[in-house]
């Protein structure tokens, strides 16, 4: 809902007070290819950029411009073979006169050598020049609704790049700009298609009933996955209501009770099934200045966000009840990452939750990735109840100027989820515009 500050905040006084403006953006309808329009290859061409041209290049309506005369839906930056700061000139030669053309809502993606890949220390500050610069363009594309990420490649990466490529120039990726995301080496058997990548999936997702839960819920159901939400018997009527609508199946569970995880090996035996997908959603917030912060407070937060996180983990693996190569996303937040006055219990558990994510992608776990999203300012219930002026800067705090959607968190849950997503593990991908706090 608009309120009268925000109202304020958009009109001709706001504009003329120099409050920064947002392009609105666009996001997915349900589009058959991730990317359609015209795109420009430049830098230094490598095999990474080949195979990536010659997949785009399928695309029914991408075409590449090599005339360089635009304008561009996207631009996409080959630096992975840059082997000194010299030749960081390049990213002057082909940038500079290229980006003013670059259309609304447009995409530039850098592809860069991992800096821990680099041969020599002149390589390694090439690469890592990358992301700097990826970072800062990202800042001034963000008033056109446009946005810049880098992805960092290890050594060997081959087709694992075509799927997180497809993302980040598609609309799916329309709130995530300035993100640095390492791709791994990994075999894959096949790439998933665009439309219905999840299909035969079966998937839980925590915190189902309402807000960026019953976003994500729906969103795997779209993408053709079975879906079964999870939820707290407070809100067993709203998350009836959206499975039936989803046509998938609900679960009345308190993660934060000592015997839940218990409880969910039992339901998933009982019915017979084992997980392709988990998404651990649920969330609570207990905010106070620690000093003034109960004990309940600070450990109901950990209980529920992390504690219950744990708990599942453990024993849905230790069950076999996640299907090898299986895909595990755990929901952190910006100001896990960045720290937040009132909110020791909250980051400690969303910055736990990043460690924990780190720790068990590097373990063997039978192909099974834990991945990190770290939603910024979502519109939800959770926001709604935030007082008008501290709402109004949280929504505008990015590069988009504008707050995300929970659909926006949603689909990178999808995309880690994606069976040809492999080659992503132990990554943390912020979903929040860029937000100007946090690292
Ligand atoms: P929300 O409060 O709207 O929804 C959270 C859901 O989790 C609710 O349906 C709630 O009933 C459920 N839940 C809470 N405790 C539970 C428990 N013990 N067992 C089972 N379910 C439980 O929150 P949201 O805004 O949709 O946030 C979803 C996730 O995203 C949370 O983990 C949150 O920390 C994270 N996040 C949100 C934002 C944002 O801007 N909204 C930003 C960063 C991170």
């Amino acid at each position: 809902m608009t309120s009268w500050v925000s109202a304020l905040l958009d009109s001709a006084a706001g504009r003329w007070c120099g409050v920064p403006q947002a392009t609105p953006l666009q996001r997915p309808q349900g589009e058959a290819a991730c990317f359609s329009g015209s795109v420009l290859l430049c830098g230094k061409i490598s095999p990474h950029s080949v195979l990536l041209r010659q997949h785009l290049s399928l695309l029914p309506d991408s075409r590449f411009d090599e005339a360089s005369v635009g304008p561009f839906q996207a631009i996409i930056f080959d630096g992975t073979e840059l082997q000194n700061t010299k030749e960081l000139d390049l990213v002057w030669q082909h940038l500079h006169s290229v980006l003013p053309v670059l259309a609304k809502n447009g995409r530039v993606l850098i592809l860069a050598r991992a800096v821990a890949d680099a041969s020599n220390a002149d390589a390694a500050a090439a690469a890592a020049a990358l992301s700097g610069f990826t970072r800062s363009i990202a800042k001034e594309l963000g008033r056109f609704g446009s946005t810049a990420n880098l992805l960092s490649l290890r050594q060997g990466v081959q087709q694992s790049l075509l799927p997180v490529a497809e993302f980040f120039l598609s609309k799916a990726s329309a709130y995530i700009t300035g993100q640095v995301l390492p791709v791994g080496a990994v075999t894959i058997a096949e790439l998933s298609p665009w439309q219905k990548p999840l299909q035969g999936k079966v998937a839980l997702v925590t915190g189902a009933a309402r807000g960026i839960g019953a976003a994500i819920a729906t969103t795997l159901t779209e993408q053709g996955a079975s879906v079964i939400g999870l939820d707290i018997p407070q809100a067993e009527e709203a998350l009836n209501a959206l499975m039936q609508q989803l046509q998938g199946k609900s679960l009345v569970l308190d993660i934060s009770q000592s015997n839940s995880a218990q409880q969910l090996q039992h339901w998933l035996t009982e019915q017979g099934l084992t997980l392709d997908i988990l998404v651990h959603n649920a969330g609570i917030t207990r905010d106070k200045l620690f000093h003034r912060m109960t004990e309940a407070q600070w450990t109901q937060t950990l209980d529920v966000n992390l504690r219950a996180v744990q708990a599942i983990n453990s024993l849905l693996l230790e069950q076999q009840l996640i299907q090898s190569g299986g895909r595990v996303v755990l929901l952190s937040s910006m100001n896990g990452l960045a720290g937040q006055k009132g909110q020791t219990n909250y980051a400690s558990s969303k910055a736990a939750l990043v460690g924990y994510c780190q720790y068990m992608a590097m373990q063997d776990h039978r192909g099974i990735t834990f991945n990190a999203i770290a939603p910024g300012f979502i519109e939800t219930q959770m926001t709604a109840a935030m007082p008008a002026i501290p709402r109004e800067v949280g929504r505008r705090l990015n590069s988009l100027s504008q707050a995300g959607l929970p659909q926006d968190v949603a689909l990178a849950v999808a995309f880690f989820a994606r069976p040809d997503a492999a080659g992503l593990n132990g990554s943390v991908l912020r979903v929040c515009g860029q937000c100007f706090i946090g690292a």
